[in-house]
């Protein structure tokens, strides 16, 4: 964990300064070791081994994923071919697809960029090699041996140099109001339960007017897959009128909305559990933006350094 982006941490349960306590242990502008103890209510929270651990220790199977002791037993540079391989031939352009809009997007932006859904690493990779100059990168993901196996590879690619790693509850981030500068996600709409709340929390870190942009795999209404969805609390973002509703309803404005591949019947994969097989699909990349509070719209801000408020303890 960047020190630089430690000041910006907060309570993941009441928003409330964090005191540092011992064992500290820092090495080159890093904190590596930490316990850290809310000023307010009193929660503690923990760096360890530089990975910042914000929520339950391991995520709940439906948080995520179907299977999550499949997820479990891929080897980390295995993952991603296994699970393209797992797509059809359009849903694997798609993704892409999405990954190189997402990592232009990031291109255009400086400052705090928060990456939610870091899993293997997929964007930060891509953005954090040559060339990538001025930003400072938190990667927020539920599943802490992920975070721990991606910190490993991307240190390995000398990607990390600009990263910080920590594992939240997708609706609690323990980072201040307004302290992002832009927020990315590889499909994390798609598998977060009641992602309305979720949404609120990317509203909430960003800066008026700041982007957020992210990929997404939507179905159609009134299919099975939206049924099942609602048993499992993820049918809040699951198509378009619904996400579309989810961003009005945290204060962020849609800029731009494309569909980048779709088919009329989704294959059996064991990776995702929505949609259900048979089901049509979609996948979009959508650049929303943070309102103002009047409700005013504002420009996207670009190349503007981030202010970094003083350490809290
Ligand atoms: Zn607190």
């Amino acid at each position: 964990m960047l020190e630089r982006v430690a000041r910006v941490l907060c309570c993941a349960r009441c928003g409330g300064d964090l005191s540092r306590e011992f064992p500290l242990q820092k090495v080159g502008g890093r904190l590596r070791f930490a316990d850290l103890r809310c000023r307010q209510c009193a929660a503690g929270w923990a760096i360890r081994e530089g990975v910042g651990i914000f929520g339950k220790p391991a995520p709940e199977p439906m948080d995520w994923r179907s299977d999550p002791g499949l997820f479990a037993r891929t080897p980390d540079e295995e993952y991603w071919r296994t699970y393209l391989a797992a797509l059809p031939p359009e849903a694997e352009r798609g993704v892409e697809q999405a990954l190189s809009a997402l990592e232009g997007c990031v291109r255009g932006l400086s400052g705090l960029l928060v990456d939610f859904s870091t899993c293997t690493g997929h964007v930060l990779r891509r953005v954090t090699g040559p060339g990538a100059s001025r930003e400072l990168f938190v990667g927020l993901d539920p599943d802490l041996p992920r975070l721990y196996a991606t910190q490993a590879a991307l240190r390995k690619d000398r990607c990390y140099s600009r990263v910080s790693l920590a594992q939240v509850e997708p609706r609690h981030w323990p980072l201040r109001d307004r302290s992002a500068q832009g927020v990315v996600s590889f499909y994390g709409p798609s598998i977060v339960p009641y992602a309305r709340t979720w949404m609120g929390e990317v509203a909430r870190v960003l800066r008026p007017g700041c982007p957020f942009v992210f990929s997404s795999l939507l179905t159609r209404e009134r299919t099975l897959t939206v049924r099942q969805a609602a048993r499992l609390h993820l049918e809040e973002t699951l198509t378009e009128p619904r996400l579309r509703q989810a961003l009005e309803h945290s204060g962020l404005l849609v800029d731009s909305w494309e569909v980048i591949a779709h088919g009329s019947r989704w294959p059996r994969n064991p990776f995702d559990p929505l949609p259900l097989e048979g089901d049509p699909w979609s996948h979009v990349l959508v650049r929303a933006r943070r309102r103002r509070p009047d409700g005013v719209p504002e420009a996207v801000q670009l190349l503007e350094p981030t202010t970094f408020p003083s350490a809290a303890g």
